[in-house]
């Protein structure tokens, strides 16, 4: 057993970055106050500030969740309109017009998340473009209540218990305030359960839903989120410049909030900074060049447009991105694990999962056709048949990626079959996949945390616990110390582990393997066998497996149950199944075979 990193090296090494972190947000904040700084560059910082803030917002819907939002000016707005009309129109306080303005574009934030429900990619994407030009077309319009084109002026300070703001180095010292406390909390959220399972959103949001991810109400808050910083942002920057417009929230600044998040890494809040200062000063630079340059000034839109689109392409992981791979530290030994517990309670009924009279129809095409199966308690049964005789569609159906055409499925003894995969997972049912789905950029760790961290598990609340058990479900594998490398980068074999990893670390019930000796060579496939035979034996667990490779089939099952276009053709034990004339003429009939 590897000795424990040492763990005070270890603590010492993120202190001391938390240390750093600490001041030099503390600089960040007093730097009004060290330097004579032009009434020019403190209008740049103020507006670096505030668009920071809504930036930050960008980072934890596209960077975390992999949402797009072409709206986060329109946010920015509801922040900036509250403020502007709140204080100068309805007599309230700077404070409480902003708190008014944040739960309405929370509200509004929360309303775009709920369209995610069935629509991705691009159709996301026009809705928030959608729902930013009828912004613009409201705060240009309805000048009743924005004053239209003209704008709110005279927009006042907050004071701040005693101290009033209207200097602007005090306020700018209150926006840089905001500012690293948000950075804080958003570099904070993937070390949660929700940044998490947000990242996990971003990373295949099909596996993170079967694995126990709500990722419904996960895109939900992370739109909620970034609206709310959105328009915390909006709400200084009004007090900030004590004047607004519609242009200050329209399309084009969605996009600059876009670029200027790509630009500097959207994966993290600090590359957010990055990207936002860079796209404040670059205009100015470029404005500010020799006079034999000057021929640029003119064309400025262009380049820098140019820039955003190359840094794009060959910096995908932005500025951000790019640094950290250079200084990545090295990871420390793996902590000693604990033996993984399953708790294949005795309370689990004898029949496990019951699927009666199942169909999926996909058209014309009978994938599944009216199937009946029990899967009992501490069992292993396999599901076999040739190609494309329905056996994945039959996985699909019982972990509720699929309604089926008809029949039902129980599991414990309740009716699932209408239930959401995450709930189905939340009672405890586990899977792979044939084609493996995991969190590719996240680290071995975090895939595995995320399935140890469904609801209704029996794992002690914190971080500390998550950690345990995922270390000890890797462990259970045999690839504890691969723990800190990124998913994507192991080889075949240990993917499929680390699958198998994820789904027993969130302590299910009944597991369901699809092809998981698919592409292991022969020692990988006899260390699989062993490992499904330790999870039955020793754990009690029950596993529902399809696989292709007979030999291994015969080892590990106790029942089989064999499927032919869709139909169960023969059930029974091995012995039985496999001499069956019906069985061997279906396998004749398919190029694979019995092999
Ligand atoms: P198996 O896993 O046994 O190889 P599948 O369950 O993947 O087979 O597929 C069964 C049949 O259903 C195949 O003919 C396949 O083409 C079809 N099928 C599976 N999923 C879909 C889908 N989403 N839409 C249409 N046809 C599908
Ligand atoms: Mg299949």
């Amino acid at each position: 057993m590897s000795p424990l990193p040492s763990k005070r090296a270890l603590m010492h090494g993120t202190m001391r970055l938390q240390l750093i972190g600490v001041l030099l947000a503390i600089l960040l904040v007093l730097l009004p106050w060290l330097s004579k700084l032009s009434p020019f560059a403190l209008s740049m910082l103020m507006q670096a500030a505030t668009y920071g803030i809504a930036v930050l917002g960008m980072v934890v819907v596209l960077g975390y969740t992999g949402q797009i939002n072409l709206a986060q000016a329109a946010f920015f707005g509801f922040g900036a309109y509250s403020v502007a009309l709140g204080t100068t129109v309805y007599g309230m306080g700077f404070w409480s017009a902003l708190v008014l303005g944040v739960i309405i574009a929370a509200l509004a934030g929360a309303v775009l998340g709920l369209t995610t429900l069935r629509l991705g990619g691009h159709y996301l994407a026009m809705i928030t473009i959608s729902f930013q030009q009828i912004f613009d077309l409201v705060a240009v319009n309805w000048i009743a209540m924005t004053h239209g084109p003209d704008g709110v002026s005279g927009i006042g300070r907050p004071s701040l218990g005693p101290w009033l703001l209207s200097d602007d180095r005090a306020y700018l010292s209150l926006c840089f305030l905001v500012l690293v406390s948000m950075i804080a909390l958003v570099a904070w959220l993937p070390y949660t359960r929700w940044g998490r399972a947000m990242c996990s959103v971003r990373e295949n949001e099909l596996a993170a839903e079967v694995v126990g991810v709500p990722t419904l109400r996960i895109k939900i808050g992370a739109f909620t989120l970034c609206a709310a910083l959105g328009s915390v942002g909006g709400g200084l920057y009004a007090a900030g410049f004590a004047y607004i417009s519609p242009d200050n929230f329209n399309f084009n600044r969605a996009i600059e909030f876009l670029s200027m998040v790509l630009l500097g890494g959207a994966q993290s809040p600090f590359g957010g900074v990055i990207g936002t200062t860079l796209l404040i000063l670059l205009p100015e630079w470029l404005k500010e060049m020799p006079k034999s340059l000057q021929f640029i000034k003119d064309f400025y839109l262009v380049i820098y447009g140019l820039a955003v689109i190359l840094i794009m392409v060959f910096m995908p992981q932005g500025i951000w991105g790019l640094l950290r791979s250079r200084f990545k530290p090295a990871p420390s030994a793996a902590p000693a694990a604990t033996a993984l517990t399953l708790t294949a309670n005795s309370s689990t009924p004898e029949v496990v999962l019951q699927l009666s009279g199942l169909s999926k129809f996909f058209g014309g095409l009978r994938a599944v056709d009216g199937i009946d199966i029990s899967v009992r308690r501490g069992m292993i049964h396999a599901l076999i048949g040739p190609n494309g005789s329905g056996k994945t569609t039959t996985l699909n159906l019982i972990c509720g990626l699929y309604r089926p055409t008809s029949g039902s499925i129980f599991f414990q003894e309740d009716d699932i079959t209408r239930t959401a995969p995450h709930q189905r997972a939340a009672r405890g049912m586990g899977r792979t996949f044939q084609n493996i789905r995991l969190f590719s950029a996240m680290s071995v760790l975090e895939n595995i945390m995320i399935g140890a961290q469904r609801s209704g598990n029996p794992i002690e609340r914190g971080e500390h616990a998550l950690h345990q058990r995922a270390h000890a479900a890797l462990a259970f594998v045999g690839l504890s110390d691969k723990y800190a490398e990124t998913a994507s980068q192991l080889p075949y074999g240990h993917q499929r582990l680390v699958e198998i990893a994820r789904s027993v670390a969130g302590y299910p019930s009944l597991l369901l393997l699809d092809e998981p000796a698919a592409g292991l060579n022969q020692t990988e496939k006899g260390e699989l066998v062993e490992l499904l035979i330790r999870l039955r034996d020793d754990h009690g667990l029950t596993i529902l497996l399809i696989d292709h490779d007979m030999r291994l089939v015969e080892r590990v099952s106790d029942i089989i149950t064999v499927l032919n276009f869709g139909k169960k053709i023969a059930e029974g034990t091995p012995a039985e199944v496999l001499k069956d004339p019906a069985v061997i003429a279906a396998y004749l009939g398919d190029d694979s075979g019995i092999s």
